[in-house]
């Protein structure tokens, strides 16, 4: 696994999504998880095994929760674009589920 150089686009590589766990406590899960999901990316400063309530307001924000597809899409943002062969990312073939045309 290769990581981009400081100043290069990728910032967030290390970033995930993860089902919110109800709470945290020294960096062991409590209670189980929630229905939502949080945005966690190290490169901001965030730590996964710290509580919501103890990180920084912008981490919290950053953290959501959101639902599993706003997650992602927070996700995809949080990268950037991907660069490709002509310096941006290529239309809309990104990680978004392919909707099946069989259900209405
Ligand atoms: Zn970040």
């Amino acid at each position: 696994m290769t990581f981009p150089l400081v100043g290069q686009p990728g910032h967030g590589r290390t970033a995930f999504v993860r089902r919110q766990p109800v709470r945290i406590v020294d960096g062991r899960v409590e209670g189980g998880y929630t229905g939502v999901f949080e945005l966690i990316c190290p490169g901001c400063g965030d730590n996964p095994y710290v509580d919501y309530s103890e990180i920084p307001p912008w981490l919290q924000w950053l953290r959501g929760p959101r639902t599993l597809q706003a997650a992602l899409e927070a996700y995809d943002q949080h990268l950037g674009p991907l660069p490709g062969p002509n310096g941006h990312r290529a239309g809309s073939l990104g990680r978004r589920p392919v909707s099946h045309p069989t259900s209405a």
